[in-house]
């Protein structure tokens, strides 16, 4: 099995995509710890729940990650917020959240796990960024924007540790048929089924993509198959670019 005694830090767990990546990593033989604010329904082999916005709970994480499972090889930056609207209806509690989620943790988590996969001779980082932020859609700066800067900071970070045999690639996804897509159309009025059905006309490939088609993506990364991928940002859409 690919991941046979590897030791993963999933965050996000609980959400469509990162209940697909921890099952999967499980499945294929990892030892997964997981963080979410509420993880219980997630089988794993470590619970380590708490709030992405406290910065002292990013800064340890890692670390209790590495106790909890005797090491750490791989680390998924899944969990995000979206934040809808242009910039004049974005408040400062909007760009605390999702600068404080989107980026800050990300930021802080990598700071943490990059010494701990140096110990030991390596590891794999893979951020969830979004097609958005390599290229902008409409109507969502501050998301787009936060994207934009873990986009970056996965290439920074792919060139700065690869020395370390550290590789830090970056999953972006079109649309993903996740509670996150699904409570925005609820949030605007619409039936998340009937417009899952048009967005699915407006994908070359047929439909949007399931959770599973995006863990596969990361879990190559994770993987010693994407073994010469440092700093890359894969676009996993479809066959629907944000043009
Ligand atoms: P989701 O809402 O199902 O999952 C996100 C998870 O992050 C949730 O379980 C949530 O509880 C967790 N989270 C959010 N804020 C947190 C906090 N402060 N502390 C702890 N946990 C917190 O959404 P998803 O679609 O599975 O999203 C996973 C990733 O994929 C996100 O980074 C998202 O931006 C990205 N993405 C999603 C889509 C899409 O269309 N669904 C497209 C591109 C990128």
């Amino acid at each position: 099995m690919r991941f046979d005694g590897k030791r993963a830090l999933v965050t996000g767990a609980a959400g469509g995509i990162g209940q697909a990546v921890v099952a999967m990593l499980r499945a294929e033989g990892a030892h997964v710890a997981v963080t979410d604010r509420d993880s219980s329904s997630v089988a794993a082999e470590a619970h380590l729940d708490g709030d992405l916005l406290d910065g002292s709970f990013c800064d340890g994480l890692p670390g209790r990650a590495a106790e909890a499972l005797g090491g750490l090889d791989i680390l998924c930056n899944n969990a995000g917020v979206i934040t809808r609207g242009d910039i004049t209806e974005t408040s400062d509690a909007d760009y605390a959240l999702t600068m404080g989620v989107n980026v800050e943790a990300p930021f802080r988590l990598c700071r943490a796990a990059i010494p701990l996969m140096a110990e030991t001779g390596g590891g794999a980082i893979v951020n969830t960024s979004s097609c958005w932020g390599v290229r902008p859609g409409p109507n969502h700066p501050l998301y787009v924007m936060s994207k934009a800067a873990l986009a970056s900071l996965t290439q920074c970070l792919g060139r700065d540790h690869a020395h370390q045999g550290i590789r830090v690639n970056a999953v972006c996804p079109n649309e993903v048929n996740t509670p996150m897509l699904r409570s925005g159309f609820e949030k605007r009025g619409f039936d998340p089924d009937r417009a899952i059905e048009e967005l699915n006309a407006s994908v070359p490939l047929g439909h949007i993509a399931e959770p599973e088609e995006i863990a596969d993506v990361i879990l190559f990364l994770a993987s010693d198959a994407a073994r010469y991928m440092c700093g890359a940002l894969v676009e996993v859409n479809g066959g629907k670019p944000v043009i």
